[in-house]
């Protein structure tokens, strides 16, 4: 249903928006997203540090005209306080008391649009990893920060294993074409662990040949496709039969929810090396 809804409000047709990586700290990604009406003016999305978005709009002769914020982490929003002293801009997060920086506040499925940049998005509340967490969706690109990663998810630390769940699935039935821009350079790990999980599963183990690659020569491995995602991803598989029995497999009793299924990969995880 969902899908469907998103789907009619994005034609297919829409050019491709531009959006590119900021590296900061050791794998966090900050993104800029390039105004589709002019595009010297960029959007950036979880600003953890200044230094870096400020060096690549120097660089790029580009200047920032908002600042877009999935949750409270620090290295996601602790560049802010620091972009905003170099001009009035908005940022737009979730309404929580740990981010003091926003200028407006945004709930599910709300919609926030820059009319003077061409640029809109919706807004899905993602709780689990934070219970304010939210995802960014539009023009066919998903900004979820810390909620799902390429091939993995985020460590939940605020919420329960059935609401991670259903946050991730409620980004796993967006439209299949969209392209995912999450907040970490995770993929490589996340891969292992897949494989540790669906041996079988060509496609990730492809996927992890063509990733490998790609870092090794320092390229990030993002964005990935939801499409991709959804026969890589096993946080987003819960209720594949394979996924399932490695599951069940773990814990040594049958599981008959995906949500439990879910809670079982996510504690593996934590302890996987
Ligand atoms: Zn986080």
């Amino acid at each position: 249903m969902l899908q469907v809804k998103y789907a009619a409000k994005m034609p297919n047709a829409a050019p491709t928006l531009k959006v590119r990586p900021v590296r900061a700290f050791s794998d966090n990604y900050i993104w800029l997203v390039e105004s589709p009406s002019d595009p010297s003016r960029v959007i950036a999305v979880d600003p953890g540090e200044a230094a870096p978005v400020i060096a690549e709009l120097e660089r790029s002769g580009a200047s920032l005209a908002a600042i877009l914020l999935t949750h409270h982490h620090p290295d996601h929003i602790g560049g802010v306080a620091e972009l905003l002293g170099r001009g009035a801009i908005s940022v737009i997060g979730p309404a929580d008391p740990r981010i003091p920086v926003c200028t407006a506040t945004v709930r599910d499925t709300e919609r926030y649009d820059f009319a003077d940049l061409g640029l809109g998005f919706e807004i899905l509340a993602v709780p689990g990893h934070t219970l304010s967490h939210i995802a960014f969706w539009g023009h066919g690109a998903l900004f979820c920060g810390d909620t799902l990663f390429s091939a993995g998810c985020g460590r939940m630390f605020e919420g329960t294993q059935a609401q991670m769940h259903t946050s991730l699935t409620r980004l796993r039935d967006l439209p299949p074409d969209t392209r995912m821009f999450c907040g970490h350079e995770y993929t490589v790990a996340n891969l292992k662990f897949a494989l540790a999980v669906d041996p079988g599963n060509v496609d990730a183990r492809a996927y992890l040949d063509s990733v490998e690659q790609l870092r090794a020569r320092q390229m990030p491995s993002l964005p990935s496709l939801l499409s991709l995602e959804s026969r890589v991803n096993p946080f987003l598989r819960c209720s594949e039969p394979a996924v399932r029995r490695a599951a069940e497999r773990q814990v040594g009793h049958p599981l008959d929810e995906p949500s439990a299924v879910f809670g079982v990969l996510r504690a593996w995880k934590d302890q996987f090396r």
